[in-house]
């Protein structure tokens, strides 16, 4: 009989990060750096016309680079519209990519890369059990993702998320190599971000920050049997840590202020870089239940349109899918780590200096439900059309990710996940 081996090893990998306002601006000196002429320029029709994709085109023209604009992006990808961007790539022959918007974005920007520099069946590179996950064969062209909300960290990760139409669950291509060679994270972009985009996108990157902070720890994670295996997600570690803490603080310090005031471009710039921060964070170390959940309630939506979303239609935006669920999975994952919980409680700004630690889950649960009422949150799955009778389909949904579910600190079986979704349905 052989005894499991823990891993011993973590790594850190992320992108270069220009930050700055008006940084846009120079993205045609940096594609040109990184030996960029002919470039496709990747975004969805809603950004189409807007001022940093012309930054961008100019900025890239100026400098005498061939820029084409690609901007049939679908907000939330799927196999379908990944394969129109691929497409695209392999017709027009670029050796650069640009992705600009939100994390949609940037990750059809990462795909059409790989597909049209290593072309292959879609299923080839798509993570198992759905795909292969055959590991991307070597460098890809340089790709400088902008993000325009501050929110997926996409910017910073090799991750690319999608809809697998014909099996109705969200999955993943992910390596390294798919990775931005530079994010350039520029304030000015997010400047006219609709007030509802903002609160969503800022409970993404809350969530991202305390999932890493609280995921399994990477020691205690089986170890891989060779090197090329060890995973993106590998739990959480000194780095990611450092990265994740620091993000919690500054969304729980600002996104208040960037919704009652948009034009407060400190708290702006300070959500923007927060997402980053919780990229490089979660990049490394993982999400779990929050996200893993996620995805059945965004695909189930029937009619819900939040509100000041450009949308043909219906969808729970991602950032709100996963915060949804947040306050009951935190109560229910505490007692596997109550110091860690209660550290994410005291960087969300609570006084726990008299807590009683068996109630770190509470009072995280609390502290997201309070900023989750101040930026205008729907009240649980009953806000956004669900009830009891969804639950069995909602759970059946989550199944499927076990990828990230694993990284859960408190292993959540069927039982535990339709308890989840039922404390879901009304936060307060
Ligand atoms: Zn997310």
């Amino acid at each position: 009989m052989t005894l499991m081996r823990f891993e011993s090893a973590f790594t850190m990998e992320t992108s270069s990060i220009k930050f700055g306002p008006g940084v846009t601006r120079e993205v045609g000196y940096d594609m040109k750096q990184l030996g960029g002429r002919r470039v496709m320029v990747v975004t969805d029709p809603n950004l189409a016309k807007s001022e940093p994709v012309n930054i961008i085109l100019n900025a890239l023209r100026s400098e005498g680079i061939d820029a084409v604009l690609f901007d049939q992006v679908r907000v939330e990808p799927t196999d379908v519209s990944l394969k129109k961007a691929i497409q695209f790539a392999i017709e027009g022959k670029f050796d650069g990519f640009i992705g600009v918007g939100g994390g949609s974005s940037m990750d059809t920007a990462k795909v059409a890369n790989l597909y049209s520099t290593y072309p292959a069946d879609f299923l080839v590179y798509v993570n198992r059990p759905i795909g292969e996950g055959l590991p991307v064969p070597g460098l890809l062209k340089p790709l400088i993702a902008v993000p325009t909300t501050a929110g997926t960290g996409s910017e910073t990760t090799g991750i690319a998320i999608f809809d697998f139409l014909e099996m109705h669950t969200k999955t993943v291509i992910t390596h390294r190599a798919l990775k931005p060679v530079m994010g350039v994270v520029d304030p000015n972009n997010t400047r006219t971000l609709p007030n509802m985009v903002a609160a969503c996108t800022g409970m993404d990157v809350l969530s991202h920050a305390l999932e890493s902070l609280t995921s399994i720890p990477f020691h205690k994670r089986p170890a891989p049997e060779h090197a090329g295996l060890r995973p993106t997600y590998q739990g959480a570690n000194p780095i990611s840590d450092i990265w994740a803490i620091r993000a919690i603080e500054m969304v729980s310090q600002n996104i208040v202020h960037v919704i009652n005031d948009p034009l407060d471009d400190n708290a702006r710039s300070q959500m923007l870089l927060a997402a980053s921060f919780a990229g490089i964070g979660f990049g490394n170390a993982g999400v779990h239940l929050p996200h893993g959940m996620s995805y059945p309630v965004a695909r189930m939506v029937r009619d819900y349109i939040p509100e000041g979303y450009k949308t043909d239609h219906p969808i729970i935006p991602h950032g709100m899918a996963v915060i949804l669920n947040a306050p009951a999975i935190f109560r229910f994952t505490a007692p596997a780590n109550i110091e860690r919980h209660l550290l994410a409680a005291k960087l969300m700004g609570v006084d726990v200096s008299d807590a009683n630690l068996k109630d770190a889950g509470i009072l995280l649960a609390k502290a997201i439900i309070d900023l989750m009422r101040q930026i205008g949150m729907p009240n649980g799955l009953r806000g956004v059309g669900f009830g009891p009778d969804d639950v069995d389909k909602l759970v059946a949904g989550t199944l499927p990710q076990h990828r990230i579910t694993k990284l859960s600190p408190r292993p959540a079986n069927t039982t535990d996940l339709k308890k989840l979704f039922l404390k879901s349905m009304v936060l307060w």
